[in-house]
């Protein structure tokens, strides 16, 4: 089904709270602009994640500009239904001219205006804001023997709950906060071997997703003086919360080296030994979607558009927002992605008056 053509200043691609952010301060500066997104519902990426999952960071450490994430009752820790309500509300406080489901196939660029191409109507505009995040593009490395395995595989993305997997045994594949905390989850129903190609590093029990922000903001600041930050922990270290720290502490979270490739049965360690598995869980990560940047054809270095903050260098009217440090320190998380959402938006305010 298409529509008319669509004209306005700017289009956001993406309706999650890196879109969300750039609407708010794009509706401050007075522009013209729609957020399309391609799910049905609002809250991004929160909507999908498992049922057990919480936040890094208290609720007050986890709100997009302008209005603080309320607290949930009798949880801390907000979970991710809590977040996604918080942004389905942040909507309505702000007017975010969200449209949904679109989904934009790809962008094109000509020297008077940028095309936006979606599954409904073509929208015109003088600036495009990429904030896909990266949730439907989830990595899994390419290790010698996973079409041999006979059990079941499945992603990050695909984790729903513990009980989907009550008396398996189970590998769960990844140093992150999301290895962690799944196998964690799973230890009181299934036996499970955690299995990480580092050593997994835990913060400090007594510090909590905070740390990971403030070590981001010091970051910038060490940048911007030209200095090195050094510091006790980096921005991939496990945050303890209360599941992972019970799971450690009562010995049922050790890590296993990783495996050297799967057979028919689950993995094989280099030294041949191995153990026999029901399920293999990939928690290694995603890639930014950037899928509709394709046809405006920007060179790219490694893998990447090259961009100066959230602006690609070849074309001043693209914005990359929200996709982890690379596009801004601590862009990825609810409390940082304002502070790069504002720089964006100050850049196509100048841009277009
Ligand atoms: P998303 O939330 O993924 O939103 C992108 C939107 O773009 C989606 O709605 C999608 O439908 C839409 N879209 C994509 N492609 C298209 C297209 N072609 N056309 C139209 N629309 C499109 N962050 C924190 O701050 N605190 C935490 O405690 C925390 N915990 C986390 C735990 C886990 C397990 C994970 C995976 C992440 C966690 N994060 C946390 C990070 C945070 O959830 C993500 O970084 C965040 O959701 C990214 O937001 P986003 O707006 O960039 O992307």
């Amino acid at each position: 089904m298409t529509g008319p053509d669509q004209h306005r200043q700017v289009v956001v691609i993406g309706g999650g709270q890196a879109g969300l952010a750039a609407g708010y301060y794009l509706r401050r500066a007075g522009l013209d602009f729609a957020i399309l997104d391609s799910n049905r519902a609002p809250g991004g990426a929160w909507q999908h994640y498992w049922d057990s999952l919480r936040l890094f960071s208290p609720a007050e450490y986890s709100s997009l500009p302008g209005r603080p994430m309320p607290h949930q009752a009798g949880a801390p820790y907000p979970d991710a239904r809590h977040v996604a309500a918080y942004l389905t509300a942040y909507e309505d406080r702000y007017q975010l001219p969200v449209h949904r489901p679109v989904r934009v196939t790809g962008v094109e660029r000509s020297p008077e205006h940028l095309t936006v191409r979606t599954d409904s109507a073509t929208w015109h505009a003088q600036a495009v804001v990429f904030a896909t995040g990266s949730w439907q593009r989830p990595f899994v490395p390419a290790v010698p023997g996973r079409e041999l395995f006979t059990g079941r595989q499945l992603h990050t993305a695909g984790y729903r709950r513990a009980a989907d997997f009550t008396g398996q045994r189970v590998v769960v594949v990844g140093a992150g906060n999301s290895g962690a905390q799944i196998a964690a989850d799973l230890t009181a129903v299934a036996d499970i071997r955690w299995v990480t190609r580092r050593p997994p590093h835990f913060l400090p029990d007594s510090v909590d997703g905070r740390a990971l922000f403030e070590l981001a903001t010091h970051q910038v600041r060490a940048h911007a003086a030209g200095e090195t930050h050094t510091g006790v922990a980096s921005l991939g270290d496990i945050v303890a919360t209360a599941p992972v720290r019970a799971a450690r502490d009562s010995g049922l979270l050790t890590a296993h080296p990783m495996f050297d490739r799967l057979s028919a049965d689950g993995p094989v360690w280099a030294d041949g030994s191995t153990w026999d598995c029901d399920t293999v869980i990939w928690c290694t990560g995603f890639r930014p979607d950037l899928a509709a940047t394709r046809p405006l054809g920007l060179h790219r270095t490694n893998g990447r558009i090259p961009i100066d903050g959230t602006r690609a260098l070849e074309d001043p009217r693209i914005h990359l927002l929200g996709y982890g440090d690379w596009t801004g320190p601590a862009s990825a998380t609810l409390i940082g992605v304002g502070r790069t959402a504002r720089g964006t938006v100050d850049q196509l305010r100048t841009l277009l008056a």
